[in-house]
């Protein structure tokens, strides 16, 4: 099959030859001048109706987050072709009837359905974003699809924007299925565009907006993570986009988010964006061009999230090795993050909740969203020692990664974990049935065995003190802390702590840190005083930390064995 693409001024074409397209959308981006210089969003979607003369045309609905989104949908209606929409319709299907198998042209206009600009506030707005002076779309809010898809079906694609705007998209890639043409994201407007290559693959960022660093080094090391993840999987270079909008943050507000679509990553950030946390999202999203997908996926719909252990902690810790061995973040830097992975782990509220609990709790307890994260990257820590040692250190992890890679997924293969299990088995002869049912089904804590990290020290496992504030409170109108309750049975209580104290300044301490005392400068019934106390309630808890130590380190052989060479 070979593809055409043409990218005029204004104009992108993607069409496929050898392979009747089951539908084609021509997405028309125009301002309108007589409307105070609105943009317009038009599309226009062909294809061929169902034999039995009956088609359901389905509407954008929820994802991301982002619900009822056939709000964007405006003014759909036939536009060649005599068939005709039934009453009695869904918000998120309509029935159209027509002669069988007859072409049909619908049109509808794509709206922003929420007022202003994009705000640090929101987050990651996923809904279409019109403003005067650009778009961003992405594919699952605001293309309606008719009949039953098959994702793997070809799809071509026009757009036209105004003279002078910038047009980006993975769209142009090329080879546009349904799957892509979902998952894609569409950017034009104000944009600056910077292009590199990894081998003969071309990947571009696109941003708009002021940023505090300059768009070629962003670029820049947006190739290096690009080119460092694809060499983790010894895969060649692909093209790929990342796209990034500003969002107007009121002070005190920061957000860098985004989502990843596979062969692209659209990003949202306040303009104080760190390029580093950036290119660090980055590295984790870009594995996920990999895992799961390419490693046999997940189970779909509610089950999903049974699974978010391998596709979100593994990945986490790819990411670490990808990080360390291309120099993103140095070998100090990876300790550090290994140690706030224990501590955060081991002092998790949820630590030892079954995998069950993850299922309905992912989507609304921030505890059990970190939790698959966590433990995930820990099991795969105390995994892969394992695979070390069954093969004398000639397997390691990567190993079976890759081979899971080579295998590919074909229809009906199991999903990803379960192949990780069996090539796990396949390499090396370890069964991990008991370890999975221990540690990720029944939630058993991980601990790692002291020769996990060798090169980098001993990791040493220790009693820490629970943090325990044992005050509460809210910020008032001029930013100072006001406490509205101390627990009379905690530690502030002891030390003095009282309701209504405005705490003008932290001078010793931290939050979440029982370690250390915590001072504070504070003003109470006019008077300027200083309370000092250690923030916890006398529990310990387990955890592990790596005795990394400078000076004595080597740090060329802790680097190789956290990157996993
Ligand atoms: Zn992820």
């Amino acid at each position: 099959m070979s593809i055409s693409i043409l990218a005029a001024a204004g104009l992108m074409v993607t069409s496929v030859q050898g392979a009747d397209p089951a539908a084609s959308y021509d997405i028309r981006v125009a301002v309108d001048s007589d409307e105070a210089s609105q943009t317009r969003v038009d599309i226009v979607v062909s294809f061929i109706g169902d034999d039995d003369g009956e088609t359901t045309v389905t509407l954008p609905s929820s994802w991301g987050g982002a619900e009822e989104l056939w709000n964007v949908i405006h003014d759909l209606r036939v536009t060649q072709g005599s068939a005709q929409f039934l009453a009695g319709e869904s918000a998120a299907h309509r029935i159209l009837t027509h002669a069988p198998g007859a072409r049909i042209e619908l049109s509808y206009q794509v709206i922003q359905d929420w007022a202003g600009v994009p705000m640090a506030t929101q987050g990651n707005n996923y809904r279409p974003t019109i403003q005067p002076e650009y778009v961003h779309l992405i594919g699952n809010t605001y293309f309606l699809t008719a009949g039953d898809v098959d994702g793997e079906q070809p799809v071509s694609v026009t757009i036209s924007t105004p003279e002078g705007w910038t047009l980006a998209s993975d769209l142009e890639h090329g080879a546009i299925n349904f799957n892509t043409l979902l998952h894609s994201v569409f950017v034009a407007g104000d944009f600056r565009v910077e292009e590199r290559t990894i081998d003969d693959a071309t990947i571009r960022v696109a941003l708009r907006g002021d940023w505090e660093f300059e768009d070629s080094a962003f670029a820049d090391q947006t190739q290096d993570v690009l080119r460092a993840t694809h060499s983790y999987w010894q895969s060649p270079g692909e093209e790929y986009l990342v796209t990034v909008i500003p969002l107007q943050a009121d002070a005190g507000w920061s957000s860098l988010g985004g989502t990843n679509l596979g062969d692209a990553f659209a990003f949202f950030s306040d303009p104080l964006m760190d390029p580093d946390r950036a290119l660090r999202t980055l590295t984790h999203e870009h594995a996920h061009t990999w895992n799961p997908g390419r490693l046999g996926g997940l189970d779909e719909g509610l089950n999903e999230p049974a699974g978010y252990w391998f596709s979100e902690g593994f990945t986490d810790f790819i990411t670490q090795r990808v990080g360390v061995s291309t120099g993103l973040w140095s070998v100090e830097s990876s300790v550090q993050q290994w140690n706030e992975l224990f501590s955060l782990y081991a002092s998790s509220p949820v630590v030892s909740a079954p995998n069950s609990a993850i299922l309905n709790g992912f989507w609304t307890d921030g505890n059990l969203q970190r939790l698959p994260y966590q433990r995930g990257m820990m099991f795969a820590a105390l995994i892969e020692h394992q695979i070390r040692r069954s093969g004398d250190g000639s397997i390691d992890m990567d190993d079976i990664l890759h081979a899971m890679l080579e295998i590919g997924v074909a229809e009906g293969t199991p999903n990803a974990p379960e192949r990780f299990q069996s090539e796990v088995l396949r390499q090396t002869g370890l069964d991990l049935s008991n370890d999975i049912q221990r540690y990720i089904m029944d939630g058993e804590t991980i601990y790692l065995e002291a020769d996990t990290f060798s090169s980098c020290g001993p990791l040493e496992t220790f009693d820490s003190p629970v943090f325990d504030y044992g005050m509460t409170g809210h910020r008032d109108e001029d930013g100072v802390f006001v406490l509205d309750t101390v627990d009379p049975n905690g530690p502030a209580a002891a030390a003095g702590f009282e309701p209504g104290m405005r705490l003008l300044d932290r001078i010793g301490g931290r939050y979440g840190d029982a370690s250390v005392d915590s001072t504070f400068r504070l003003e109470h019934n006019g008077q300027i005083r200083e309370l000092s106390y250690r923030p916890t309630n006398g529990h310990f808890v387990r955890m592990q930390r790596i005795a990394f130590d400078l000076g004595t380190v080597d740090l060329e052989a802790c680097g190789d064995q956290l990157s996993g060479r």
